[in-house]
């Protein structure tokens, strides 16, 4: 009994080491993040948009 071996997904994207979370809609908290992690984008600053990625991550909403 043989399967098919299909293990096409999960394949990541060059130059994003992390699926990036979406802030919750309505959640101020959320939505400060992501704005920070937008400006900290586009300022080069890739360790503070992980930093807001992790606080996304963790906000309980
Ligand atoms: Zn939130």
């Amino acid at each position: 009994m043989t399967e098919p071996v299909t293990t096409m997904e999960a394949a990541p994207a060059l130059g994003e080491p992390l699926p990036e979370p979406e802030p919750a809609p309505g959640c101020a908290n959320c939505r400060g993040w992501a704005c920070r992690r937008d400006i900290a984008r586009k300022a080069g600053d890739l360790t503070r948009v992980s930093d807001c990625n992790v606080m996304i991550r963790r906000c309980t909403h």
